[in-house]
């Protein structure tokens, strides 16, 4: 099931000199009209590119953005995205018209040394989410050799991702891709011990792979979030008018009880912060056997938070993803900011994956204390979960 070294090859391996380098990125980052907001995706892409123009490459990269479901949508050109990278690693970005080779190849044909060429959204035609082979021989024409360093696609058999590389018979990984998977190659094979977790967001049903999967990995495993309302709801307490998943409380009973028989500590709220709505600007502490009818669980309460930081105090491994409130509302944040803070104070080997615990942990200014912040949440969830990555698998001699 696992891969432990795994056979890939790095960037740093193969003979890119004076050769047209590939590199499938994540740029994927959220853009309010045409505006970036936040370009941490850009900035860790950015080693890989250096090197590869440092070793004399000529590189072409490429990657999504957003959903425009094979159209070409103007608001999610990756021009604002192709001028970003330009003005942080200050050379030259040359965006093209197109992805395909009649309106790319030209481009990358004249790249002079220095010059980076960034093909325009992938997702404009239809056959990259459909892993299509043809696109993936267009694609092809404009590649010597296949890097990818795009963790946060490396779950989705796109045909940037899947069907490309197995056409380019020099292909690797990038030095973002490394660093993902020793993180979590570690936590995967043999974690430092107590190997702790700490699960939240919205919905159990989003993380059933990964918290089955953990149960059988870790020695303690904290919930939170929307998500300790199904397990709380199972063992029967009333929650009011919070978000519950009816139809996942049997599952919620048997992953209690597995965590029982493994002897796993598996850790619930004590307390709560609920309100009557999403907008009301305070909340109550409440235990978890005192939420009225009307009342909505929107945070954990600071008697668990104080029992969560200890846990995590003490842990040899951390792995966190999932808010444990409605964070972006500073009124129910103390929750998740707490967790923040603890997991930047554990002295073990500290992991933080999905976009919404790592924005947590960037509010909380706490990031650069982690020995890992993950740019993939799917991808991280689905490798930990002990699954392939077609993004992954594809790149293998
Ligand atoms: P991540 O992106 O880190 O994987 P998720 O996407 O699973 O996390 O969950 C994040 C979302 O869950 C956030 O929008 C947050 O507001 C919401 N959430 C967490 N706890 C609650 C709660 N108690 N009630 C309502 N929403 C919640
Ligand atoms: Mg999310």
């Amino acid at each position: 099931m696992t891969p432990a070294t795994s056979p890939v090859a790095s960037i740093e391996e193969l003979n890119i000199a004076g050769r047209r380098v590939f590199v499938r990125v994540d740029f994927n980052v959220p853009l309010e009209a045409g505006t970036i907001t936040d370009d941490s995706r850009i900035l860790a892409a950015i080693p890989t590119i250096r090197h590869a123009l440092s070793e004399g490459a000529r590189v072409v990269l490429a990657s999504h953005a957003g959903r425009p479901k094979g159209k070409r949508v103007p608001e999610l050109s990756l021009e604002p995205i192709g001028a970003r990278l330009a003005e942080r690693m200050e050379v030259e970005v040359l965006l093209t018209e197109d992805c395909l080779s009649e309106a790319a190849g030209k481009v990358v044909a004249d790249l002079r040394d220095g010059q980076v060429a960034l093909l325009e959204n992938l997702r404009f035609h239809p056959e990259e989410e459909n892993d299509d082979e043809g696109f993936a021989r267009e694609l092809a024409k404009l590649c010597d050799v296949y890097v990818n360093d795009a963790f946060g696609a490396a779950h989705r058999a796109h045909a940037s991702v899947s069907a490309l590389p197995r056409l380019v018979p020099e292909r690797g990984i990038g030095l973002l891709m490394g660093q993902e998977l020793t993180a979590l190659d570690r936590l995967r094979q043999g974690a430092p011990r107590p190997f702790v977790a700490v699960l939240g967001g919205a919905k159990v049903s989003d993380k059933i792979g990964v918290m089955t999967a953990l149960l059988e990995q870790v020695d303690a495993l904290l919930i939170g979030g929307a998500m300790a309302n199904t397990f709380l709801a199972a063992q029967g307490l009333p929650m009011g008018s919070s978000l519950v998943e009816e139809d996942k409380l049997p599952l919620a009973r048997t992953l209690l009880q597995r965590a029982a028989e493994r002897k796993v500590k598996l850790l619930l709220p004590v307390d709560l912060v609920v309100a009557d709505g999403v907008d009301a600007p305070v909340g109550q502490v409440v235990t978890t056997s005192e939420v009225g009818t009307d009342d909505m669980a929107l945070d954990i309460g600071p008697e668990t938070l104080k029992v969560y930081r200890e846990v995590i105090l003490g842990a040899g491994a951390l792995f966190w993803n999932g808010p444990m409130g409605l964070f972006e509302r500073p009124a129910f944040a103390q929750g998740s900011l707490g967790i923040a803070a603890a997991g930047a104070e554990c002295s073990g080997f500290t992991v933080v994956g999905g976009g919404d615990s790592v924005a947590a942990v960037n509010r909380g200014g706490v990031a650069e204390r982690y020995d890992h912040v993950s740019t993939g949440g799917g991808a991280s969830l689905e490798y930990l979960e002990g699954k392939e990555l077609p993004g992954i698998e594809a790149v293998r001699p």
